[in-house]
């Protein structure tokens, strides 16, 4: 079959790899041009997880590892502290494992699609990995957003393990993630846009040296809150459709595990639409309980009493996942952390 993708993020670039391989004729669009093509992601993620999806499509995820974390401080309104015990969070090359994905793959750069002028008849699907842009399917009204920007640092000295800062009411957080050799992403994503520790992180680093500052938004509505996933022959897949762990506004594993669904959903003469929006829902159904958890928190209407169902939910069911989040998940780390935010 012929597939057009428009994006080549995560989804687009391991789309583009998986379907050539199954033998389908493939072609990416990408707004940006070559030299400016860089993914806006702090590139942090679980090893376990990109290992296997990185075998699938036939590299090698430990030639892209940068930083193995072990701990992770977070600092907490009301000068409260947590450390969480890593297992698997790393960060990697991500601009590299992106491309590396799209060898071979046929790819038009500087080209931004639109849905008024996109040719649809020439391609049996058209795959909407735009990520936050969402461009080809419809808007969503109970679509949310958040805003963020980071900077790509270099030269940092005595930050060498992830390190993160919780704003009051789950309205954001900061983040310095290392790289490799002093390199380290620093950044914010705030309701409020305060974007608070990023002058106090230069103030602290007068030695780091800005090479990139980068930023757009992160989707925190979950699939349930961004359908339609398709419309015509256009298929939206990956944060266009509210693959990001709200929580965290977390969506590398997410987008790649809706990619699995969507290849799932496919077989040689066909799609089927149905059985991928079910499985899309069901798969990240408790998404939208901790979409409700952060929404509540951030209009300071969370209680732990009157919302305990929810907030069980959301330990079992990342309790069950821990390996894919690369960070311990306990019940006392979890209720200390909501109840401190
Ligand atoms: C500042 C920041 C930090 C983040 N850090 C992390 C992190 O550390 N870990 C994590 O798991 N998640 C993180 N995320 C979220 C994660 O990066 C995204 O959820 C994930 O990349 C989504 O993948 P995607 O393929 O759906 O979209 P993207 O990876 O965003 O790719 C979309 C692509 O579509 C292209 N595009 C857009 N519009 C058009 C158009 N009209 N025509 C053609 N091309 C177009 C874009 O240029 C881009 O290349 C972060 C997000 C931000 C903004």
């Amino acid at each position: 079959m012929k597939f057009a993708i428009a994006g080549a993020g995560v989804a687009g670039s391991y789309l583009g790899n998986m379907l050539q391989k199954r033998g389908h004729e493939v072609e990416i669009f990408e707004a940006s041009k070559p030299e400016n093509h860089w993914p806006v992601c702090a590139w942090g993620a679980s090893r376990h997880m990109l290992s296997k999806f990185s075998e699938k499509a036939g590299l090698k995820f430990d030639d892209y590892i940068f930083h193995v974390g072990q701990r992770l401080k977070m600092d907490l309104p009301n000068d409260n502290v947590e450390y969480l015990d890593l297992v698997g969070l790393v960060t990697y090359n991500k601009h590299k494992w992106e491309h590396d994905l799209m060898q071979g793959v046929k790819i038009n750069y500087g080209v931004k699609v639109t849905k008024e002028s996109f040719p649809f008849g020439d391609y049996d699907y058209v795959l909407d990995c735009t990520g936050l842009h969402r461009t080809l399917l419809p808007r969503s009204e109970n679509d949310f957003i958040i805003p963020a920007y980071e900077y790509l640092l270099e030269n940092v000295r005595g930050m060498d393990e992830f390190y993160v800062i919780g704003y009051k009411g789950a309205k954001g957080y900061f983040w310095y993630f290392p790289l490799d050799n002093g390199r380290g992403y620093m950044g914010a994503g705030d309701v409020e846009k305060r974007y608070q520790g990023i002058s106090e992180f230069f103030q602290n680093h007068p030695e780091a040296k800005v090479v990139k500052k980068i930023g757009r938004p992160i989707r925190l509505a979950p699939p349930k809150k961004m359908e339609p996933f398709y419309d015509g022959n256009i298929i939206g897949v990956g944060e266009s459709i509210g693959c990001v762990f709200p929580m965290l506004g977390e969506g590398i594993i997410p987008t790649l595990i809706c990619c699995d669904i969507f290849l799932e959903a496919l077989d040689q003469s066909k799609f089927d639409f149905k059985k991928y929006r079910k499985k899309v829902l069901d798969r990240f159904n408790y998404y939208d309980d901790v979409y409700r958890i952060v929404r509540l928190k951030m209009d300071g209407k969370l209680s732990t009493v009157r919302h305990a169902n929810l907030l069980l939910s959301m330990y079992r069911n990342m309790k069950r996942e821990e390996k894919r989040f690369g960070f311990e998940v306990t019940l006392e780390k979890m209720t200390r952390l909501v109840n401190a935010l």
